[in-house]
């Protein structure tokens, strides 16, 4: 596992135009559970009902129910190694750009500056009336909060049924498909169009490293199997041993 990652670190401090693909895994780490792991919060909750824009729609207590549960307070949530070593990365000009599905922030709060977030973030809402921008409040009941004219707020994330934001997406096949090694952390690549985007890289020539105790994957070139700080850390430790020789 060593020469392993020491061969990965190599790659990256070789070919510099690394770009990170990141899913709900990453963040596993800093105590906020993956929806569609075991005892994930799909198991609790059919996604349809409860996180669609149509529902949210007639009746927005069934998604700031959901909301309460999943994530109650932003601001006790820290990033984890894995989100450091990208950020630490990105500042040695070896990490390009970070393509997140992720709606925690905790990539922008560990310090990486160029993050697509291609399901928004949920540090944002908005009134459905007026439009004015709030910082997300907190909701351990479920009620909608309201804005100052009345209207209802509106999470700044992508919710099923609702257009991926355009610049994101752009950016995201753009890094994608110029990048030569992909970093795809904390995924199982199964939500599109996030789940393309490590095949297409390949196709491009780049190499694809997965970082996932569970393998999701399968056409990577580089296999490390264990959970991302762990690993991002190991990565972050080599790629200084190389640079300081
Ligand atoms: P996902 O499809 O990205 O699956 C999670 C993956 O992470 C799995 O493959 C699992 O094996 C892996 N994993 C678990 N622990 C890990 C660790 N410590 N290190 C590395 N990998 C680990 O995510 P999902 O939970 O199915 O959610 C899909 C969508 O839901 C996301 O695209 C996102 O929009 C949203 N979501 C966001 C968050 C967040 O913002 N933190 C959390 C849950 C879900
Ligand atoms: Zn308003």
């Amino acid at each position: 596992m060593e020469e392993l990652y020491r061969t990965v670190a190599q790659l990256l401090v070789s070919d510099k135009q690394c770009v990170a693909l990141t899913g709900a895994g990453i963040s596993a780490e800093s105590g906020i559970p993956t929806f569609r792991s075991k005892g994930g919060l799909w198991e609790k909750y059919d996604p349809v009902v409860y996180a669609s824009i149509e529902v949210f729609n007639q009746d927005p207590s069934k998604y700031w129910t959901i909301r309460g549960d999943f994530i109650r307070n932003y601001d006790n949530y820290e990033p984890n190694a894995a989100h450091y070593a990208l950020a630490e990365l990105e500042k040695m000009g070896i990490v390009r750009h970070v393509i997140t599905q992720n709606i925690d922030g905790l990539h922008k709060k560990a310090g990486s500056r160029k993050v697509a977030e291609l399901h928004g973030s949920l540090r944002e809402t908005y009134c459905l009336s007026c439009g004015k921008e709030y910082l997300a409040p907190n909701v351990p009941d479920g009620t909608p909060p309201a804005c100052d004219c009345g209207g209802v707020l509106k999470p700044n994330t992508v919710l099923f049924g609702e257009q991926l934001p355009r610049d994101a997406l752009e950016t995201a096949y753009q890094e994608s498909s110029t990048c030569k090694t992909m970093l795809v952390i904390g995924t199982s690549a199964v939500v599109q169009p996030a789940a393309s985007l490590p095949s297409l890289a390949k196709q491009k020539g780049a190499a694809v490293i997965e970082v996932n105790p569970q393998k999701s994957f399968p056409a990577a070139d580089y296999y490390l199997e264990e959970k991302a700080g762990i690993v991002m850390s190991m990565i972050l430790n080599e790629v200084k041993k190389i640079q300081d020789t």
